[in-house]
């Protein structure tokens, strides 16, 4: 049952050949055996999953299910979920209950998904490893013994929908955390389009970039996730009043004598990858000439000034999202002597290392000598960005790009902190823009693991950028169920 797609457990659901009951207890059981090793739940949540299966089952019973109806799922445990505490991966967090829901858990919730737990994550969403998380890293299971990264931020989502520990699952986009992850766990990771989906109620790290956005096995199921969390949200103010209603199976864009135009980005063609990436995002290109997409080069001029920009944007806006975390409303407090020396010893005892960097680097950058030689510069190359995606894609419709340069790395590798910035250089430039980006998994490099390359479209094309990763999806052709994966 563990292999089954969101989308065959839904007909088998639906057809009275499963039980969610039976479907969330063979999930159970398998996050017993698995999920202390790979450590990719924060907190599990195994009572409220199996009443969610109930209520689920009497509604199939009664022969009206919802959308979603008995699905278990993952949520990122950076989404607020009422009487189960939400950490952020953070010290700061560790016994933070929340006495609201997550405008996108309540989504999930009125979609009928069962709540299997919370997953694992970077300290507040920053890092890529997972690494940062106050809880210890998750791991990938691709060649298990290797321990190797599931990705991050949203790692733990990716660890355990690889592995069967969910169907599918929630994951934030700031700069690259849901699709940087998927890309190395063999799974299909969407970034919609800033606003489609509604941050209330999300922990913030940086709110002009912050993406929630689905992970499942297959582009499909992803679309049906992204169906049940996308929507307008009066309680985000930045939510667009545009929601996504897929309606799968998604439709063919190529072959059939179909038209599309499909630019590659010309700066990215001098940025090294590895050989397998290289030779894996040729043929998938190949593959796309051959269903009659027309490959046209396409300029983004400032692309690879993206990092630099975003190092400085997505700091400055967590030094003041992080602000609030001074001991004094909710989280972790250290008393100290006096009111300062109370927020200074409880923000340096409830902040980890990377954190405590970003802000440091956020404050810095807003201090007035800095403002405008760092920030407004920065700002300048998001606009220049994003205006550059606007005249791309006046000369084609979707673009498509690698993911990352290689493959998963060991959990142990010692990165500094730039070449961990560096890891996210094909990612971040979408999150400036603010445009739809859709990781797929694309093929398998000579050590057997997997890669995946992105799909990318205008705003709100959010539905065609799935469509395309669907083609790539069905010509690579990747096997990543579960128990193939984990041999077990
Ligand atoms: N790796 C990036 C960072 O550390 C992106 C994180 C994210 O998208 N949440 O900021």
């Amino acid at each position: 049952m563990i292999d089954l797609t969101i989308t065959e457990a839904l007909k088998k659901l639906n057809s009275r050949e499963i039980s969610a009951t039976e479907l969330t207890r063979a999930h159970l059981e398998r996050i017993e055996k698995y999920g202390a090793e790979l450590n990719c739940y924060i907190t599990t949540t195994p009572e409220r999953a199996l009443s969610d299966a109930a209520a689920s089952d009497a509604r199939y019973a009664a022969g009206n299910p919802l959308p979603l109806d008995g699905i278990p799922i993952g949520m990122k445990d950076l989404f607020a979920t009422r009487d189960i505490r939400t950490t952020a991966a953070s010290h700061m967090l560790e016994n933070f209950i929340p006495q609201y829901e997550s405008t996108v858990s309540q989504k999930f919730i009125d979609a009928g998904t069962v709540l299997l737990g919370k997953t694992n994550l970077d300290e507040f969403a920053m890092g890529t490893f997972s690494k940062t998380s106050y809880f210890g890293a998750p791991i990938n299971p691709w060649q298990l013994e290797r321990k190797l990264t599931a990705g991050g931020s949203s790692g733990g989502t990716t660890s355990a929908v690889a592995s069967g520990l969910a169907m599918g699952g929630t994951g934030t986009d700031t700069g690259g955390s849901i699709r940087f992850p998927a890309s190395i766990t063999g799974l299909v990771g969407m970034k919609p389009t800033y606003g489609l989906c509604s941050r209330w109620g999300c922990v913030a790290f940086a709110s002009s970039l912050d993406t929630p956005g689905p992970i499942a096995r297959t582009v499909d199921d992803a679309a049906l996730l992204l169906s049940a969390m996308a929507g307008h949200d009066p309680k985000d103010s930045t939510s667009a009043d545009a929601g996504f209603h897929a309606h799968t199976p998604l439709e063919p864009i190529l072959g059939d004598g179909k038209k599309l135009r499909i630019g590659v980005i010309k700066e990215f063609s001098n940025v090294e990858i590895s050989p397998d990436m290289k030779r894996i995002f040729d043929a998938r290109i190949a593959d796309l000439k051959s269903l009659g997409a027309e490959i046209i080069e396409v300029s983004i001029p400032n692309i690879l000034d993206a990092l630099a920009a975003y190092y400085i944007i997505a700091p400055a806006e967590a030094s003041s999202n992080l602000a609030r975390y001074d001991g004094m409303r909710y989280g972790l407090r250290v008393d100290g002597d006096d009111l300062i020396d109370t927020y200074k010893k409880t923000r340096a005892a409830g902040f980890g290392t990377e954190v405590q960097r970003r802000i440091i680097i956020g404050t810095a950058v807003l201090s007035s000598e800095s403002y405008e030689v760092y920030f407004m510069q920065a700002a300048r190359v998001r606009r220049l960005i994003a205006d550059a995606f606007d005249r791309a894609f006046e000369q084609c419709d979707l673009i498509v790009c690698p993911s990352g340069a290689g493959t998963a790395l060991p959990l142990d590798s010692d990165l500094s902190p730039l070449e961990y910035y560096a890891l996210d250089l094909f990612t971040v430039a979408m999150n400036l823009a603010g445009i739809p980006a859709c990781n797929v998994p694309a093929g398998i490099a000579n050590n057997g693991l997997p890669l995946g390359m992105q799909t990318i479209g205008r705003k709100f094309d959010d539905m065609r950028v799935m469509q395309l990763a669907k083609h790539i999806e069905q010509c690579a052709g990747i096997d990543n169920r579960p128990t193939k994966i984990m041999g077990k």
